[in-house]
């Protein structure tokens, strides 16, 4: 299948045209020519001297496989690191379970002979130093934190497999340019201390993070700066500057996940692009008034804080569907009446509000017309609206073209299927895309389901994950 390859074709290259034409298998010869040119483009390391082009490459490409056996084995062995019983994990920020889920990663990313740094907070990297090492890095990475009975594949995936595609770059004499980087973030899910991609948040250098968190403490009151001591990670607030990175520090992330969503295995698709993080708005509602006995009060006198709420939550619904686009999305998760009694007209009513898109200013104005709505029902009952509070309102991310390209010419050339899309989670990349340019690799996983026992990738798509992401890794190493 493989033509004689030349000794001034680099090892590397001779590999990936190798991987290309496995990966082809009946691709025919014309495929494999033009992949093999495009390959050839990766030059920028020492050729293999001399040695017998098609033995040294089929050696090389014999290592440049995915270690399917041995990525499930660590998947297993970082699940065992939980507060609950397997097959559920739950390992939440500077927990025991945390910590030791931390050791396993560093002494992977030490046999892999990778630099490891820790930041104050915790966010792990594993450095692999190019031949160019003033240039910006290629990085990649995801989170290990898993939130109360969840699953061992969201974020891990991305952990593990970044730290196998570095292993698999390296079975194969490949020799980056720019610094190669597999990052293991601190406390992705808000578990804890009610805070998402705090890691990353903070590298990111969000100063408004760096001051709340002065006061933050979980629901058994420790402070976020005793818990963080307790695990090892002893601070002075001040420290927390020292997180926050430069924006040239990067010149590409990439994050392979799960989808967390039904879409690739419906579709049979292998490879899932992602073209854009979809950002969450999340606001706080409440209604007042004066309540009164089921029986007694006549409907013309009251003012019913519960209606109010359900009112909201079906204007929600309605603004969101005329926002003109399919991405928009938005949810009344929380919906709370008191006295909560069935012979009480609710005399309070809490919403909570999660509007979601990829386009900020359309679901900005999905924000503004709920509010309208909010004291326009307010008014009409007579109830009070004693809060309507925005609690976050993140931006949403674009990813990179080149970092599209990159992925989609890694997909291509391992002929494999896939398919542009959106994330509707949220992921660190979200927040590396404000200090870098940023891209997602998505794999199908079992039905969509994440966030509990059942979630589950196969091997073979957690394979496709590996390689695209090694491949994306290595071409954007070179440029
Ligand atoms: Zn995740």
């Amino acid at each position: 299948m493989a033509r004689r390859v030349g000794s001034l074709v680099p090892l590397a290259a001779a590999v990936l045209v190798l991987l290309v034409a496995a990966g082809a298998g009946a691709a025919g010869h014309d495929d494999e020519a033009a992949a093999r040119r495009t390959m050839e483009e990766f030059a920028g390391f020492p050729a293999s001297d001399g040695v017998d082009g098609e033995r040294s490459s089929s050696s090389a490409a014999a290592a440049f496989y995915v270690d399917s056996d041995g990525l499930q084995r660590q998947i297993d062995e970082l699940a065992s690191f939980s507060d609950s019983p397997a097959p559920s994990v739950t390992r939440v920020l500077y927990s025991d379970k945390d910590v030791q889920a931390r050791r396993y990663i560093k002494g992977i990313m030490n046999q892999l002979g990778l630099t490891i740094r820790e930041d104050a907070v915790g966010n792990i990297f594993g450095h692999w130093e190019g031949s160019e090492a003033g240039l910006g890095a290629v990085a990649t990475g995801s989170h290990v934190d898993a939130i109360p009975f969840s699953g061992k594949y969201d974020g891990v995936v991305g952990v593990l497999g970044a730290l196998e595609a570095i292993n698999m770059l390296k079975r194969s004499g490949f020799q980056p340019k720019r610094s190669l980087e597999v990052i293991m973030f601190t406390s992705e899910e808000p578990t804890r201390f009610g805070i998402s991609c705090l890691g990353s948040r903070l590298m990111a250098g969000s100063e408004e993070l760096a001051q709340s968190l002065k006061e933050t403490v979980d629901n058994q009151n420790v402070s976020f700066f005793d818990a963080a001591d307790s695990a090892g990670y002893k601070m002075h607030p001040e420290d927390l500057h020292n997180v926050f990175l430069k924006k040239d520090n990067y010149f590409a992330f990439i994050e392979l996940h799960i989808e967390q969503g039904p879409i690739l295995e419906k579709e049979g698709i292998q490879i899932g692009v992602v073209t854009a993080i979809a950002a969450p708005a999340s606001i706080k509602v409440e209604f007042e008034g004066n309540g009164g006995h089921a029986g007694a009060v006549l409907m013309p006198a009251r003012n019913d804080a519960g209606l109010a709420a359900a009112e909201l939550a079906l204007a929600v619904e309605k603004h969101v569907l005329e926002s003109g686009s399919i991405d928009t999305v938005g949810t009344v998760g929380i919906l709370q009446l008191h006295p909560g009694a069935i012979n009480s007209i609710p005399s309070k009513s809490h919403v909570e509000i999660d509007v979601r898109d990829i386009d900020e200013k359309r679901r900005n104005t999905v924000i503004e017309k709920v509010h309208q709505s909010a004291t326009e029902i307010s008014k009409k009952r007579g109830v009070v609206l004693s809060e309507f509070k925005i609690i976050n309102q993140d931006p949403p991310a674009l990813s990179d073209k080149s970092v599209i390209s990159a992925m989609e010419f890694a997909a291509k050339q391992l002929n494999l299927e896939y398919k542009l899309m959106i994330s509707r989670a949220y992921h660190d990349s979200l927040f590396m895309a404000r200090i870098s340019p940023m891209g997602m690799i998505f794999i199908p996983c079992y039905k969509g389901y994440s966030h509990k026992p059942e979630e589950y990738a196969s091997p073979e798509d957690m394979a496709n994950g590996v390689k695209v992401l090694a491949l994306t890794m290595a071409k954007l190493s070179l440029q």
